[in-house]
């Protein structure tokens, strides 16, 4: 044992080596400095731990290990994935992928500088929600528009702004929970404003909230319960209902309906999502939505509506913390651009797209690529099965989405030992565990990706 440890190569020869000094080219010398190290202690550990005596690399066997441990731990945390999950909207990979016109107005925008807060025309200062202003408000019908980080920051500042210091009512059967830590109680509590609840979890009427009304009240709300249903004996108040109420009492209602659909999108058998503007049209004040949800594009807090509350919000000065930036502003004006027309946004935003890839597209491509993967060496099996998946990313909790997979089964190891060395592979694949194979949604792969669905198999390293 003794023996072993004593014929470990010294740091310094270490870092003398062909395979460590070309690290040290493409990461800084601290760096592999500090990882020749830990390997080594790592190493010692081991072989301290180890009962038999083990046999020790080669200086040189030993110098190539570090250096691939090395660079394996300096890959960047945040890579591009293949999401083979069948969840359109998955929050742990990104939500909605952008359109191809987005991504060149973010590069074009990034690249130098940008009419951010200058009015071209005039050479004087602007604000920068502008750039988005007048596609929202011609999308929606609203007075005005302003955009912040995403949802919940639309949320606070429009809680804060409008209502900080008094009541707003709000229905207990709509006091979401959605995932990453968002509820809104904690949100409404934040923004400075008391939250009144009224009616129970299944029935709330407009009575319900007339009967909190009082001197105190600054605002009603609505939310949308995005990812959970109450169902069976139940009862809500509507927006009409509601925009009544606050038109007798002088109460602005604000309406937070989550994914934010630009398009009624029940053609594509996603039913009961409310509209950005059907939710103007029917007298809201306030309408909050998410730009990285149904609407496909990047992640942002989308608020529409009258123009003395939208001013007021912009003026409030969280606003100036929770503000986007060129690349989100430029990514937004693309994506809305797409919905001149139905026909347009369904072919060029990529959410819409996928979700309305007609299934025997689905089963085409999973017939082709099938026999492909069951002719990788590490695979067993893989077959096209009929499935069904769901939106995801805390919007329409019930409606199934039908879909094709590819199941797969490996020829040795587990099923998780696979899907480990395909989200670790390159470029990185993420599928969904399913029955004891790793199933692989096509609904939520753009048929530009099969080929490196193929090459992810294909590349698959000696094991975990
Ligand atoms: C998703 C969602 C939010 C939070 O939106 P983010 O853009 O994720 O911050 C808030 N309210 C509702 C109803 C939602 O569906």
């Amino acid at each position: 044992m003794s023996n072993v440890l004593r014929n470990i190569p010294s740091v310094n020869e270490l870092l003398e080596s062909a395979p460590l000094r070309r690290v040290v080219d493409r990461v800084s010398h601290h760096v592999v400095v500090t990882g020749v190290r830990s390997f080594l202690d790592n190493l010692r550990r081991e072989l301290h731990a180890a009962s038999a005596e083990r046999r020790i690399l080669k200086p040189a066997e030993l110098a190539e290990r570090i250096a691939e441990w090395i660079l394996a731990s300096e890959r960047p945390r945040l890579r591009p994935a293949i999401n083979a999950t069948g969840i359109l909207l998955h929050t742990g990979l990104g939500r909605a992928p952008l359109a191809e016109s987005a991504i060149q107005a973010v590069a074009d925008a990034a690249r130098g500088y940008a009419s951010l807060e200058i009015d071209l025309e005039t050479g004087d200062r602007s604000q920068r929600a502008l750039a988005v202003e007048r596609p929202l408000r011609n999308l929606t019908g609203s007075e005005s528009a302003f955009v912040v980080n995403n949802n919940a920051a639309a949320t606070l500042v429009t809680l804060a702004a409008l209502g900080a210091g008094r009541e707003v009512v709000v229905s207990r059967g709509e006091l979401i929970e959605i995932g990453g830590s968002y509820r809104l109680p904690e949100v409404m509590e934040q923004s400075g404003c008391r939250l009144r609840e009224v009616g129970t979890t299944n029935k709330t009427r407009a009575a319900d909230y007339e009967r909190a009304i009082g001197p105190d009240t600054a605002a009603l709300m609505k939310v949308h319960t995005s990812n959970y249903r109450v169902v069976g004996f139940t009862e809500e108040a509507s927006i009409e209902e509601l925009v009544t109420l606050g038109g007798k009492h002088a109460l602005p209602v604000i309406d937070d309906i989550g994914s934010g659909a630009l398009l009624d999108l029940g053609p594509y058998g996603i039913d009961g999502e409310p509209v950005a503007g059907d939710r103007i049209r029917s007298g809201a004040d306030v309408v909050l939505f998410s730009g990285d949800k149904l609407l496909g594009g990047p992640q942002c807090g989308i608020i529409v509506g009258r123009k003395k509350w939208i001013t007021a919000i912009m003026n409030h000065p969280l606003s100036r913390a929770l503000r986007v930036d060129k690349m989100t502003l430029a990514a937004l004006a693309a994506t809305l651009a797409l919905y001149r027309s139905r026909d347009c946004a369904e072919q060029h935003v990529p959410l819409l797209a996928l979700l309305t890839t007609p299934i025997e597209n689905l089963r085409n491509r999973a017939e082709r690529l099938a026999p492909q993967l069951a002719a990788v060496p590490e695979l067993a099996t893989a077959e096209p099965i009929d499935d069904v998946t769901y939106l995801g990313g805390g919007s329409v909790p019930a409606q199934r989405v039908p879909t094709i997979c590819i199941a797969v089964t490996p020829r040795r190891g587990t099923i998780d030992q696979l899907a480990h060395r395909l989200r670790v592979g390159e470029p990185a694949v993420v599928g969904r565990i399913q029955q004891d194979r790793l199933c692989l949604d096509l609904r939520s792969v753009p048929p530009s990706d099969d080929r490196r669905l193929v090459d992810a198999f294909e590349h698959l390293g000696a094991g975990p």
